[in-house]
């Protein structure tokens, strides 16, 4: 079917040219003067091509007429300036074919529909502005993320989705298995308490979803020097919020050679190119989120893509909050304490009131943090790093990573872990271990802070959550 993209033919003159477009119908409005209105849209870009359709056209009456919100469409017809404000070409239609009718029953209508109900109906959502913005943004960002490490040396390695390895220590796991879940094999030493017989299973030993591809994407900076992975990653945490999924995308960068400094920097360059790309490359869309999502959406993405991010310690955030809780009577939900995690909460004050800008908080208790970051002389904190976004909280968690094998081992065995089922990890301590360093990122939530879409279940296509893997 030849056809442009809407995005090529809103670029062009209207000089009178013979053009062929398809997309769906937004809206049509018949005019007393014999003709009609249709908004089309063919995703290619948030904006929609107006099409003049005379009431002389054959199918007219038959065809035309019943062309309503959701119907597609095949329009061959001329290019002419438009009178009409806010568009600047229009099509006058030698022909249009109504390719597949939509009635009154679909469910997306001319008004505005609320997120909660668009998610009911995620196979027909990305019709709307808002989720064809979103998932438009969305490659943009993918893209801008790989063009970002391959410019920079970073190699891009596809880490197993199924694996024996917990990178967390202590995981939410999606198991994965092709036993029959009725008569799951037991080990019967003991009647009626016997364990899983696992050598029986596929893989011969319990495997999961991967909760991240850092131990193996290890394995390929200490080789190949500069190596990201970037895919699915599944955590089985029950926690409902508007900033977790049980399926998500992160992306893994490692390098060899490099302390948390390298990590710091490496994190801040990498967003603020981010931000620079989409600013350059999604303007349509990113205005479209400042005018109806958000409305210092471009504002924030301007200024951050030129001013560096804070960076400021554990210890150092702790005292700041604890003074806030105390001086100036902010009120939070959660205690703050040295050697407590902190929560969301905590971690937007930071960068939202305190500062008003991303921070990048370094040097965490060793009890909060996984048992592969490198530990601080002092003995007490690791070289951890998160870095912290207004709206959002959480972007990235990295670190330098523990490359002595002594101290990792004992780190190991202080998380409950068997150093004996880590040890081609450990080879990487016994053969030529230099400093290295690396960080996670949630696709979903850098699309979310970009955006300032609110909740992450409309950033993914699909989402899956507790309770919800519909569709
Ligand atoms: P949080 O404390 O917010 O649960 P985390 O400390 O578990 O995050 P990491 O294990 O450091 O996160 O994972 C790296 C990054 O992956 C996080 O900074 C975040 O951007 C993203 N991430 C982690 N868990 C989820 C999730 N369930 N859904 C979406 N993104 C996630
Ligand atoms: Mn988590």
């Amino acid at each position: 079917m030849q056809r442009i993209l809407i995005r090529d033919v809103l670029q062009l003159p209207g000089d009178d040219r013979s053009i062929q477009v398809a997309g769906w119908v937004r809206t049509r409005r018949d005019s007393r003067g014999g003709f009609s209105f249709l908004e089309i849209n063919d995703g290619s870009t948030i904006k929609n091509i107006q099409i003049v359709a005379e009431a002389t056209l054959a199918n007219y009456e038959s065809e035309i007429l019943t062309a309503t919100t959701g119907a597609s469409v095949f329009v061959s017809g001329t290019l002419k300036a438009s009178p009409g404000k806010g568009q600047s070409v229009e099509i006058h239609a030698g022909s249009v074919t109504v390719l597949g009718g939509a009635d009154a029953s679909f469910p997306i209508q001319k008004k505005r529909h609320s997120f909660e109900y668009l998610r009911e109906i995620a196979h027909l959502r990305p019709r709307t502005n808002t989720f064809g913005a979103v998932f438009r943004l969305r490659n943009a960002i993918s893209f801008a993320i790989h063009k970002f490490f391959q410019e920079n040396g970073f190699y891009y390695i596809h880490t197993p989705i199924i694996t024996g390895n917990d990178a967390e220590g202590a995981g939410q796991l999606f198991h994965v298995t092709n036993f029959d879940l009725d008569q799951v094999p037991k080990r019967d030493q003991e009647p009626g308490r016997g364990g899983v017989a696992f050598e029986k299973d596929f893989f011969g030993a319990p495997v999961h979803l991967t909760v991240s591809g850092q131990l193996e994407g290890e394995a390929y900076a200490m080789s190949l020097g500069r190596i990201y992975t970037f895919g699915p990653t599944f955590r089985a945490e029950n926690s409902n919020t508007s900033r977790h999924l049980a399926e998500f995308w992160m992306v893994e960068p490692e390098m060899a050679f490099a302390t948390l400094e390298d990590d710091a920097q490496l994190a801040e360059d990498f967003l603020r190119y981010v931000f620079k790309y989409v600013l350059e490359h999604s303007r349509d869309d990113l205005e479209f989120f400042n005018q109806w999502i958000d409305k210092s959406c471009l504002a924030r993405l301007e200024s951050l893509a030129d001013s560096p991010f804070e960076r400021m310690s554990y210890t150092e955030a702790v005292t700041i909050l604890e003074q806030a809780a105390q001086t100036k009577s902010k009120k939070f939900e959660f205690p703050v304490a040295w050697g407590r995690d902190l929560q969301s909460e905590h971690e937007r004050y930071l960068c939202e009131e305190h500062v008003g800008k991303p921070v990048i908080l370094t040097d965490y208790p060793k009890e909060i943090k996984a048992f592969y970051m490198r530990l601080n002389d002092d003995d007490k904190t690791v070289r951890a790093m998160d870095v912290l976004v207004p709206g959002v909280g959480e972007i990235i968690g990295g670190s330098e990573r523990e490359d002595r094998l002594d101290v990792l081992e004992a780190r190991m065995r202080d998380h409950g872990l068997e150093p004996d089922a880590y040890q081609w990890y450990l080879d990487l301590r016994r053969y030529g271990s230099t400093p290295h360093a690396g960080f996670g990122l949630g696709l979903e939530r850098l699309v979310q802070f970009i955006s300032g879409m609110e909740n992450i279940r409309d950033v993914v296509p699909f989402p899956r959550t507790p309770g919800n893997a519909s569709f």
